[in-house]
């Protein structure tokens, strides 16, 4: 394809594209098609000759888009959003333009130094406590990562260098300080709450170290306290192991629970910032975004007990997949557990203190150009814009239970609406009619097609999740699956 073809192609592909937008709602929204649709209707191999473009894009319409679910659906209430806009598709096109690694600074010093900056304002919208500014007084700084799953892991390898380097600065170098390292290494211990995304789980398992869990209850919104953490960190203790990390959340995966971080930061201040201290990584992947509401900085400001802080802008912020952000307390942890300085990655400035190379701050070497996507949506909507949309997510939550509260001789809601995720289940005569009766239920509905939703199955209680964060989500859509909901419930009463 020469420049000439790709301006008439490109052309072409963005008309596709918006009136893909424009009628995103007339699709049904899970995709209909049986496992191995696709390979049918694909050639065994591939074709020796090129092929002209023509054919090429109409096979998007043919065989792509009936294997598309469409996250962008008005009727997507499943999981968390995914959320797209036109300014991040179109700095995405840019981003693919100046496409490189970009692993140091010197590989196009925009791509740093964008990053910093945006990460910066970023920061500050969500009200970070001030140590997660790159200017901030414990020189800390925030990057951005593929997925929340990487950020756990990436500040989970630096924790557990930081214990240890700290539990053996007393040793001189020698045999007995490495014996040391490795003893310690196999009695490190992981934790999150019952309620923590199994990133965390798996990133120890990743790590090779022991993970643990903090109970929760109902009783207090299946929120961590500080109290639970105590007991827990007592029995590990006892039994000769060392905890050294816990990833706290902002709102859980099943029922958008809040961790009690204040109660956190006491039950962990007597070691802080000494040798033995528990790295405390805060992860709100999804519910991060909602601090951009006033009403919920507060939220933020315990935190600067705490080490570090992920929320990917990809979820609810309108910033096309992918873009992790992740904030730290002090960079120089990040980057003594993760640089590497081979000969041919040196260069006159990486030997510095001039500039950031983010190859330093994470897992992979190479780089995409995502900065640009986040300074183009800030940009574009504003904080006002931002928190409008943030707001509407969390408003129709609330319509949603306030609906489901006026059929109490149907639902009950299980947890309440909070951040655009509200659970709840069907009435019945026992756990086991309710659970059994809640499922018929989001089974009948995910049917229809017309609406996605999820379920989760919480100390035994099968409840149905609805997330209305998805950008297009308004008042009519939550109003079409509450009917859906009263319709599909009586019916199946009466059978
Ligand atoms: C979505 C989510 C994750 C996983 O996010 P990825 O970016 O897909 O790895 C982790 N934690 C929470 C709280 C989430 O909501």
């Amino acid at each position: 394809m020469n420049t000439e073809q790709f301006r008439v192609a490109a052309k072409a592909a963005i008309d596709e594209i918006a009136n893909y937008h424009d009628s995103v709602p007339e699709h049904r929204v899970v995709s209909a098609v049986e496992p191995g649709y696709l390979r049918p209707l694909l050639p065994a191999s591939a074709p020796l000759d090129g092929e002209p473009w023509e054919a090429i894009q109409s096979d998007i319409q043919s065989k792509i888009l009936p294997g598309i679910t469409h996250w962008a659906s008005p009727g997507f209430m499943a999981f968390f959003p995914c959320s797209s806009s036109y300014p991040a598709a179109i700095a995405e096109m840019y981003s693919n333009a100046f496409n490189g690694a970009h692993f140091n600074w010197i590989c196009s010093p925009a791509v740093t130094e964008l990053e910093t900056i945006v990460m910066d304002w970023l920061a500050q919208a969500l009200g970070l406590p001030e140590c997660f500014l790159s200017g901030g007084p414990t020189h800390g700084g925030g990057v951005i990562h593929g997925s929340a799953s990487e950020a756990i892991l990436t500040v989970m390898v630096a924790a557990r260098d930081k214990y240890i380097n700290e539990a053996t600065a007393h040793l001189p170098e020698g045999e007995d300080k490495e014996e040391e390292t490795w003893r310690l290494r196999s009695k490190l211990v992981a934790l999150g709450s019952a309620g923590a995304h199994s990133s965390t789980k798996k990133a120890a398992q990743v790590l090779g170290v022991r993970f643990a869990t903090v109970p929760v209850s109902q009783d207090n919104g299946f929120s961590m306290t500080g109290e639970a953490l105590t007991k827990t960190l007592d029995e590990l203790r006892a039994k000769g192991l060392e905890p050294f990390y816990l990833t706290a959340t902002l709102g859980t995966t099943d029922v958008c629970a809040v961790d009690d971080f204040a109660s956190i930061a006491s039950a962990l201040a007597s070691r802080a910032g000494k040798p033995g201290e528990i790295w405390v990584h805060v992860d709100a992947a999804y519910a991060g975004a909602a601090l951009l509401l006033d009403e919920n900085k507060p939220l933020a400001e315990p935190m600067a007990a705490f080490h570090s802080f992920n929320f990917n802008p990809h979820k609810w912020m309108l910033t096309t997949f992918d873009c992790s952000a992740v904030w730290v307390r002090h960079r120089g942890h990040l980057i003594a557990a993760l640089s590497i300085k081979p000969p041919y990655l040196r260069n006159q400035y990486s030997d510095n203190e001039l500039v950031t190379d983010y190859r330093d701050w994470q897992i992979p070497l190479g780089r995409r150009f995502r900065s640009l996507k986040l300074w183009f949506v800030l940009r574009s909507y504003g904080i006002r814009g931002l928190q409008a949309h943030i707001r509407n997510g969390v408003s129709l939550g609330e319509s949603l239970e306030e609906k489901l509260v006026s059929r109490e001789d149907l639902f009950s809601v299980f947890t309440r609406a909070r951040f655009g995720l509200v659970t709840f289940r069907v009435k019945g005569n026992g756990e086991e009619e309710v659970n059994r009766r809640t499922e018929r239920l989001y089974e009948a509905v995910n049917a229809s097609g017309r609406f996605y939703l999820t379920s989760t199955v919480v100390n035994g209680h099968f409840a149905i999740r609805v997330c209305t964060g998805t950008a297009a989500v308004r008042e009519e859509h939550v109003r079409g699956l509450f009917e859906l909901l009263v319709e599909t419930v009586e019916k199946q009463l009466k059978e």
